[in-house]
């Protein structure tokens, strides 16, 4: 059943030291996920469950998202040579179900919000015989996007602190569990989420996962209402530092970081970055997760950062 040894659909990503400047912090390294094929780091994740999918006799790929998992997803499905469709939202926008279609997927939209269209392309999966892709909460992705920890580990660059942004945290337990495999289960992880979007803060509160009446961040990629199970369990065994940062911090982190790399990359992956003044100032190495994104543009970061001249 297993078959995961073929080669990986993701790209061994480059690591890159900031830009001196960027960061009152004196060493900090990027993992360049932005630079993946399809966007984001997405495409760990979601290329070994595709693959492994594959493997297990699935005919094809479904997904519910007009975000960076569509597009790994798509872009995985392609690459295996097998059809994928994605269900949207009926509020998502033209634009990404073009830019989606233009990658090779059938595009259909379903539901008010991402909970409906999700319920529909499960059941659209179980008709077509087709493999459902979740966005955060699956083991296989879990374990694809710890790769970057082996990655990284591999380059020989010794870190005592990780920042990530945290969604639906399915990043995060990839990268809890890369961590533990290279016996870095005492290297903390500095999990940042927006302002409005901050679901794993929300559980961390609790005690259990919970979920947010609404999402209200710009980082739209972040806006899972509940974490998955999992993460939240990863958060209260590993060393784990739960930060929010605002949208305006995390739009002007992508800002500096455009200026400084020449890489755009969406606010969900600013919040990462604004993070590491603030809450990444005790630790010598600090590793970022530069997650990426492809809900960015010149008119976007303009629109995020001279909001007052723009929208005149
Ligand atoms: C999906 C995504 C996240 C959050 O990942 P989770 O696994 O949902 O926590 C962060 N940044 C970008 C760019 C993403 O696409």
């Amino acid at each position: 059943m297993t078959n995961v040894s073929v080669k990986a659909l993701h790209q061994n990503t480059p690591l890159l030291r900031a830009a001196p400047g960027l960061f009152d912090h004196p060493e900090v390294w990027f993992k360049m996920d932005a630079l993946q094929p399809s966007g984001s780091f997405k495409l760990r994740g979601v290329g070994r469950l595709v693959q492994q999918s594959a493997a297990d006799g699935a005919k094809a790929i479904v997904c519910a998202s007009g975000g960076n998992a569509g597009f790994a997803a798509t872009h995985a499905a392609v690459a295996l040579g097998l059809p994928v469709a994605i269900v949207l939202p009926l509020t998502s926008s033209a634009a990404v179900a073009e830019r989606l279609a233009a990658c090779g997927a059938e595009v259909l939209r379903h539901g008010a919000v991402w909970d409906e269209a999700h319920a529909f392309a499960v059941r659209l999966a179980a008709e077509r015989g087709a493999a459902y892709v979740h966005p955060f909460d699956h083991p296989l992705l879990w374990a694809g996007h710890s790769t970057l920890v082996d990655e990284v580990v591999d380059a020989g660059i010794g870190f005592d602190a990780v920042v990530t942004a945290v969604g639906g945290g399915g990043l995060f337990c990839g990268i809890v569990e890369g961590l533990r495999r290279h016996g870095l289960g005492q290297v903390p992880v500095i999990a940042v989420e927006t302002e409005g979007a901050a679901s794993l803060h929300a559980a961390l509160a609790a005690g259990e996962p919970v979920s947010l009446p609404a999402i209200t961040s710009i980082a739209t990629s972040l806006g899972a209402r509940r974490v998955a199970n999992e993460a939240f369990e990863r958060a209260r065994s590993h060393p784990t530092l739960a930060v929010q940062v605002s949208d305006a911090e995390a739009t002007a982190a992508c800002l500096r970081f455009a200026q400084a790399h020449r890489v755009l990359v969406e606010p969900a992956c600013g919040a990462a970055l604004a993070a590491v003044d603030r809450h990444a100032r005790g630790f010598r190495r600090v590793l970022v997760e530069v997650c990426g994104g492809m809900g960015v543009s010149l008119e976007l970061l303009r629109s995020w950062t001279e909001p007052a001249t723009i929208k005149a």
